[in-house]
């Protein structure tokens, strides 16, 4: 069945964890997918505006048959049903659903960027991935997202640190 998906999976408003888990349930229980692989959660310190809440993490691997746009609908929709209220771009949010890889499938439509421009400076995202599937080749870098990750690592602290 389908393609190998990515999605990233984040909650910084309310029960950070149960809005994950809820996530991830509501993707179970539709028979359009098929979640494969579910990585550890993980909290993160904010990133963009940084005077919001500590996040918490995850990314699952599902099979699907649906097109890209479609499993963005469903991801809209389950972030609607796990109850995300807040609007504004890159602050506090209940749930945060984001189609990271689609196979090796490069997307750049309106509305629908694939693999995530950012994915790869941003460690909470490729972090739960890379435990999953650390051989997985990103496709526009090419490369192995455990190496991706290490790169990740090993980068000096300055954007984190406040004066
Ligand atoms: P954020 O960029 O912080 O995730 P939102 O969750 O509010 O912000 O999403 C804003 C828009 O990003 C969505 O309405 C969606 O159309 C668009 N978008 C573009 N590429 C993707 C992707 N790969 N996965 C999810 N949403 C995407
Ligand atoms: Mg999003």
């Amino acid at each position: 069945m389908g393609e190998r998906v990515f999605i990233a999976i984040g909650s910084n408003l309310g029960d950070r964890e149960a809005n994950c888990r809820s996530a991830i349930e509501h993707l179970k229980g539709d028979p359009r997918v098929r979640v494969i692989k579910e990585s550890a959660f993980y909290e993160t310190e904010p990133w963009g505006k940084t005077e919001q809440p500590a996040f918490i993490n995850a990314a699952v691997e599902i099979e699907t048959d649906l097109a890209p746009k479609e499993l963005l609908a469903l991801l809209k929709n389950i972030e609607d049903r796990v109850g995300r209220k807040a609007r504004e771009r890159w602050g506090p949010r209940e749930i945060d659903l984001d189609i990271i890889f689609y196979g090796d499938r490069v997307i750049k439509e309106e509305g629908l960027t694939i693999p995530h421009p950012e994915a790869h400076n941003r460690r909470f995202v490729i972090e739960p991935i890379a435990e999953m599937a650390p051989e997985f080749i990103h496709p526009v870098l090419e490369e192995k997202l455990y190496d991706i990750l290490i790169r990740l690592h090993n980068r000096p602290v300055r954007n984190e640190r406040k004066e």
